[in-house]
């Protein structure tokens, strides 16, 4: 596929005043050359904040009307983190995060440790940020929202996508607000009830893995220790955890649902300490769900939108993250002139991983393993069979692999060279060039000259002998 073409300007959009005296569904909205993306957890923020770092012009509206509160999906994986430095709010998540603690099982007076769900690895020129790192979701999602807000973009809270149209030439979509909005696409990252999903007829094929429901909340508890996750296995009616969420005074508890309208009590009975707190709850039903399609003409499923993921693993928000990101240097470049056919990539590169990290989380679940690391951290994962990965392999690399990060002469990392919307090309001291995406995953390897890639001039730099 061709995907060296010359830029076109696209138009900004323009929106009309929502408080304007037209009768609600006359109210007509234009986002000539936009994307509007329904849902801004987390997949929604990223890929507004790529495509806002892009000057893709965009709306990103949130049926709720504040920000979501709880610390749900707490484990952000090691690839994730690569993405956040490109995306620019790496330090804020480092400093708002922790490693895993141990994991400490207690049975009435006795109780042991049983290792942790995470590591403590020191970081390595080719890996920089080797461990899982707990951040409740919340912070996470305070992050990503502050970084958009710093590129120009916002949520647009307590407006839902209603319904929609669509064709060859764009979306209609009808807000709760009244307004009707034509985009170029519409991107539901709307979650695992996604209306985008529903109203493209798309079914979540899968399996419910437990039937029960699980209970997950935010509580403060007085006087619990903060270094461990603690874990009462024998509880009557099932398992109690608490894990101390960083930055915060909280613990996030899991526990059946059965307990939900008396926390404090049977958190009070399994420690000893007085609950102080119940900051949210909320419960879930542990499912392996996909779609079968990804995209249906200017329409995109990304995230949750798109699978379903048990808490196992940790892979849920990470894999919707990466969504996002394969997803937004695509779109920027076909708003700009770029040939359609690459947006079939993203389906083709990703609907595979969901459904490789699903059946992984599955696994885990069921076998009730602690095996994390290498497993589970998503460096692994590729798109070598893509129709974008191209050429011969260098040493242990190939077409479609993530690019390792490498510490070069002059004290710089390859990352810093890769950081920002354009592609890289890696020159090895053997001559060999190396192609590496806006996403930091390897396009070609081989010895051609490569100058533009997805319409933005390549930046190249001299590796030398810093790969091996
Ligand atoms: C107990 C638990 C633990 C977890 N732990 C982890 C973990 O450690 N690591 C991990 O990676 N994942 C974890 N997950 C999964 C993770 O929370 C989800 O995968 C993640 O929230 C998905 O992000 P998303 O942005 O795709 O969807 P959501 O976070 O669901 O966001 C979708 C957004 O769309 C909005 N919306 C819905 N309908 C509309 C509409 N019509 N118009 C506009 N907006 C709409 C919603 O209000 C919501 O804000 C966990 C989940 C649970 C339940």
């Amino acid at each position: 596929m061709d995907i060296q073409r010359p830029e076109k300007t696209v138009q900004p959009m323009a929106v009309v005043d929502a408080s304007s005296e037209a009768p609600l569904a006359s109210r007509e909205s234009s986002m000539d050359g936009g994307v509007l993306v329904a849902g801004a957890g987390p997949t929604g923020l990223t890929l507004a904040i790529d495509l806002a770092r892009r000057k893709i012009p965009f709306r990103l509206i949130e049926a709720a009307p504040q920000p979501f509160a709880g610390s749900r999906g707490k484990g952000l994986q090691p690839r994730t983190l690569e993405i956040f430095e490109d995306l620019g709010v790496i330090e804020a998540v480092v400093a708002a995060g922790a490693n895993y603690p141990r994991m400490k099982l207690h049975a009435g007076p006795l109780w042991w440790h049983v290792g942790s769900l995470g590591s403590s690895k020191p970081a390595t020129d080719d890996m920089p940020y080797p461990n899982l790192w707990m951040v409740p979701q919340f912070r996470t999602e305070e992050i990503l929202r502050e970084r958009l807000e710093a590129l120009g973009g916002r949520v647009e809270f307590g407006c839902a996508l209603v319904d929609f149209t669509h064709d060859d030439g764009g979306v209609r979509a009808q807000l709760s607000n009244g307004e009707m909005v034509r985009a170029d696409y519409l991107i539901g990252c709307d979650g695992a009830r996604s209306v985008v999903r529903k109203r493209l007829g798309l079914q979540l094929v899968g399996e419910t893995l437990a039937e029960k429901l699980t209970l997950v909340g935010d509580v403060r508890v007085e006087g619990l220790d903060r270094r461990d996750w603690h874990v009462w296995p024998f509880v009557k009616g099932g398992a109690v955890g608490l894990c101390p969420l960083p930055g915060t005074e909280l613990f996030q508890l899991m526990a059946p649902a059965s307990v939900e309208g008396r926390i404090e009590q049977v958190v009070q009975e399994a420690t000893g300490c007085r609950v102080a707190q119940v900051a949210w709850s909320s419960t879930y039903r542990a499912q392996v769900r996909m779609v079968e399609r990804y995209r249906v003409g200017r329409v995109l499923l990304a995230g949750d939108a798109a699978h379903v993921h048990p808490p196992a693993g940790g892979q849920g928000l990470n894999t919707g993250e990466q969504d996002a990101y394969n997803l937004g240097w695509k779109l920027a470049y076909v708003l700009r002139g770029g040939p359609q056919e690459l947006l079939d990539t993203y389906e083709a590169e990703r609907l595979p991983v969901a459904a490789a990290v699903l059946g992984l989380s599955k696994r885990l679940l069921q076998t009730q393993s602690l095996k994390r690391g290498d497993l589970t951290n998503q460096l692994g994962l590729h798109y070598r069979a893509s129709s974008l990965s191209n050429g011969s392999t260098w040493g242990r690399l190939h077409a479609g692999d993530r690019m390792p990060d490498a510490r070069l002469e002059d004290g710089s990392r390859l990352f810093d060279h890769m950081r920002g919307a354009h592609a890289t090309v890696a020159v090895m001291a053997d001559g060999t060039k190396i192609l590496i995406r806006p996403d930091g995953y390897i396009a070609s390897i081989g010895t051609a000259e490569v100058t533009e890639y997805a319409g933005l001039g390549t930046e190249t730099v001299y590796t030398g002998t810093a790969l091996k």
